[in-house]
């Protein structure tokens, strides 16, 4: 049972992430491979049901609808905001992405466009209401250490913490 995906391990995988026409939006083959920590809400909750009771080796291949990846798009979550709200020295343009702090924590908002003193902006996650497609290789699994389980996040393969 060690050598499988339960909560509290530190699981690392090789994945691929498309969308429904193919495309992919997401890979880990150019780079190392991704290690988190399951059960505390770091990756997208499809994502890890999925690989529960996997055991080192194995490849799934899952598509998630998006009340299980992103959600779903809320049109109430487009707004529309006055210019003097953002940072004066920031050129903003249609289509960028900002991080902002609320009291929820970090969030990400996209410029859907700007009319004048007036900028209309979108807190829908940019990948939410789509479906999403994963191609799962699981390369490791070892069982989180205290600290990795009280912080609510992986540390790296030598014990280093990163933030
Ligand atoms: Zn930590």
């Amino acid at each position: 049972m060690s050598n499988t995906v339960v909560q509290d391990t530190v699981t690392t995988v090789h994945y691929t992430g498309t969308f429904l026409d193919g495309e992919v939006f997401d890979s880990s083959d150019d780079g190392s491979p991704l290690a988190f920590l399951v059960g505390h809400g770091n990756m997208i909750t499809g994502f890890e049901q999925e690989l529960m009771g996997a055991a080192v080796g194995e490849k799934r291949e899952f598509t998630l609808t998006p009340d299980r990846a992103y959600g779903e798009r809320d049109e109430d979550a487009i707004q529309q905001m006055e210019r003097r709200l953002f940072p004066p020295e920031l050129e903003l343009e249609k289509g960028m992405v900002l991080a902002a702090h609320s009291d929820q924590g970090p969030l990400q908002l996209h410029i859907n466009s700007i009319d004048g003193d007036m900028v209309t902006v979108d807190f829908n996650h940019q990948m939410a209401g789509m479906t999403l497609s994963f191609s799962v290789e699981v390369v490791e699994v070892r069982p989180a250490t205290a600290d990795e389980i009280t912080h609510g996040h992986a540390h790296g393969p030598d014990g280093h913490h990163h933030h």
